[in-house]
């Protein structure tokens, strides 16, 4: 990456075995969702997370959508989601006829304050939909507290955080399903892609079924519910099995990337970086920063041809699920955050750079 170029705020490595992978599977041709890939992929990311069942999918937001139509959720049926997240998680408890209901965020962790969910259970709350906001594990105990006290699921969205970890067990383990993400700007990606974790048999064949059509497993073309497709080819497998063998390379890079940002941003009094609550081990997906000179520097870094992003918005801001209900936190983080370029490919010169056109900013 020279200095003439662009420097993204994410991008993938593929050095590792994914052409090889790839090159195999096209040979064989197993590309489209049976193959030797599907299978070593899922095995070996169930093994990553600690879990004994895991079901690839087709995307992050499908590997939602999969575990809260196993969960049985639908009309009438109420979830708890964190008011800032990426737009899917909320949308798949639409999808399914559901409502979601916002739960304002805290500082120590940026994700679902779970003092806060109690005052919004009703009789209808079916599940609490948990988000690892950026790589930070949430608040998991009180969270699954609650869910044992009310009777809830408990879905944990982890498409930002692989590898995260909350009192030495990985997100996704943790509460009924893990969902992950593997789109191309997350931490190992098969271009588009997801997965669905699980410790419960029967959660995961329902959504195996449920991934394939709604196909009977023993009994071809007998159909015995609405499935979907929503299958993984082998393809992809192919590319998110090379991926997850440099998965702790991968991380532990961004670690180090994450603090040489803090290092060389730590005289600056304007900004400061995300929480690292005790208990938990982040995951740095994205690099980030808050600041209320957040417009100031999103503008400086792009005339310098540094790519960033801003937080979230807000989920009741925007028009699908526009309402009056204040969420203070979630409205500040999303006001004066914003991402730093997060992609494995920085360079020490890079981050040098970008820090030091940051501490011109008065
Ligand atoms: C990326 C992401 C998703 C959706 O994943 P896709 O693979 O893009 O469908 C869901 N939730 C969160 C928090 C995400 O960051």
């Amino acid at each position: 990456m020279s200095d003439s170029e662009t420097i993204p705020v994410a991008a993938p490595l593929l050095k590792g075995n994914e052409l090889k992978y790839v090159t195999d599977a096209i040979k064989e041709g197993w590309i489209s969702s049976k193959g030797q890939y599907i299978t070593r992929f899922e095995e070996e990311f169930a093994k990553f997370c600690g879990v004994k069942y895991s079901c690839s999918c087709n995307n992050g937001t499908t590997a939602l959508h999969l575990a809260v139509c196993a969960l049985g959720i639908g009309l009438g049926d109420e979830v708890i989601v964190p008011a800032l997240t990426y737009i899917a998680t909320a949308n798949v408890v639409r999808y399914v006829e559901a409502t979601p209901v916002f739960v304002d965020v805290d500082e120590d962790t940026w994700n679902i304050n779970a003092k806060k969910i109690e005052e919004k259970i009703t009789s209808h709350t079916k599940a609490i939909m948990v988000v690892h906001i950026y790589g930070i594990p949430s608040n998991m105990e009180e969270i699954l507290a609650l869910a044992k006290k009310y009777n809830l699921k408990v879905i944990e969205d982890c498409a930002e955080a692989v590898g995260a970890e909350y009192k030495n067990q990985k997100v996704g383990s943790i509460g009924d399903i893990g969902c992950f993400s593997f789109f191309g700007n997350k931490v190992i990606t098969t271009g588009e892609g997801g997965m669905c974790v699980t410790n419960d048999l029967k959660l995961h064949e329902k959504m195996s079924i449920l991934k394939n059509q709604g196909m009977s497993p023993t009994r071809r073309y007998w159909h015995e519910e609405i499935g979907f497709n929503y299958r993984m080819t082998n393809l992809q497998a192919a590319i998110g099995l090379a991926q997850l063998e440099m998965i702790d390379e991968f991380l532990k890079k961004r670690e180090q990337d994450e603090e040489e940002y803090r290092k060389l941003l730590e005289n600056n009094a304007s900004v400061s970086f995300s929480p690292r609550p005790l208990n938990a081990k982040c995951i740095y997906w994205m690099h980030c920063l808050l600041s209320e000179k957040r417009d100031e520097i999103i503008k400086l870094l792009d005339e310098n041809k540094i790519e960033t992003r801003p937080f979230f918005n807000v989920l009741n801001s925007m028009p699908p699920y526009k309402t009056s209900e204040k969420f203070p936190i979630a409205e500040k983080l999303s006001r004066i955050g914003i991402n730093l370029p997060s992609s494995v490919k920085l360079s020490k010169e890079n981050i040098k750079f970008i820090c030091a056109l940051i501490n011109t900013i008065k």
